[in-house]
């Protein structure tokens, strides 16, 4: 293995952002940052955090590390999800939650917890590549949108404001219609923008 500054002595066994316990010490440790044969850690809760310096060879592995981490990109596992937080404190709670911060539209900066099990790590690259198209045809304002996670990663779905509920455009009474490409969530646009009227649409 190379080495690099951030790779701790230890041969990089463990990482910046694990939970780890650390014997002699209660409660479980956020690995900070590495030195020569120790860690900075900081007590994995929310709330007065206490740091201290301990020694490689102190820490223990948890059973059941949580797959998220500080720092980590990352959207609720559901493919109408759009929108991506930054990892903060990772803390058990009964089960592994995460703080997430938002940067809102008018950036501000807003936080939320959420369960580790429904958040999935994307990438800057990720959010970048996925279509996000306003699309507009005389009174219809919709959007063409691309998942970036779940198994409909890729896929696209089209939603429009005259369409009831969260907005989604259906074809044949399906719930949720997904298209494969770019060109058939073109298509289904067209298709709604063609006189086949709204169902209940509001106005
Ligand atoms: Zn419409």
């Amino acid at each position: 293995m190379l080495w690099t500054p951030d790779t701790p002595p230890d041969g990089g066994m463990f990482s910046a952002g694990e939970i780890v316990e650390v014997e002699g010490r209660p409660g479980e440790w956020e690995l900070m940052k590495p030195g020569p044969g120790v860690w900075t850690v900081e007590s994995a809760r929310l709330e007065d955090r206490v740091s201290a310096k301990v020694s490689v060879s102190s820490l223990q592995r948890l059973a059941d590390t949580p797959h998220i981490r500080r720092g980590d990109l990352v959207m609720q596992r559901y493919p109408e999800q759009e929108r991506a937080a930054v990892v903060g404190a990772v803390v058990r709670l009964g089960q592994w939650v995460a703080v997430k911060s938002y940067t809102l539209p008018d950036g501000g900066v807003c936080q939320a917890l959420d369960s580790v099990d429904r958040l999935e790590v994307v990438t800057a690259e990720q959010l970048a590549a996925a279509i996000r198209l306003d699309v507009v045809h005389g009174t219809h304002m919709g959007r063409i949108v691309q998942a970036v996670v779940t198994a409909r990663a890729g896929q696209f779905r089209v939603v429009c404001r005259c369409a009831p509920g969260a907005g989604e455009i259906c074809r044949n009474g399906r719930k949720v219609t997904w298209c494969p490409s770019l060109d058939s969530a073109h298509q289904l646009w067209d298709w709604h923008v063609s006189g086949h009227a709204p169902v209940g649409s509001v106005a």
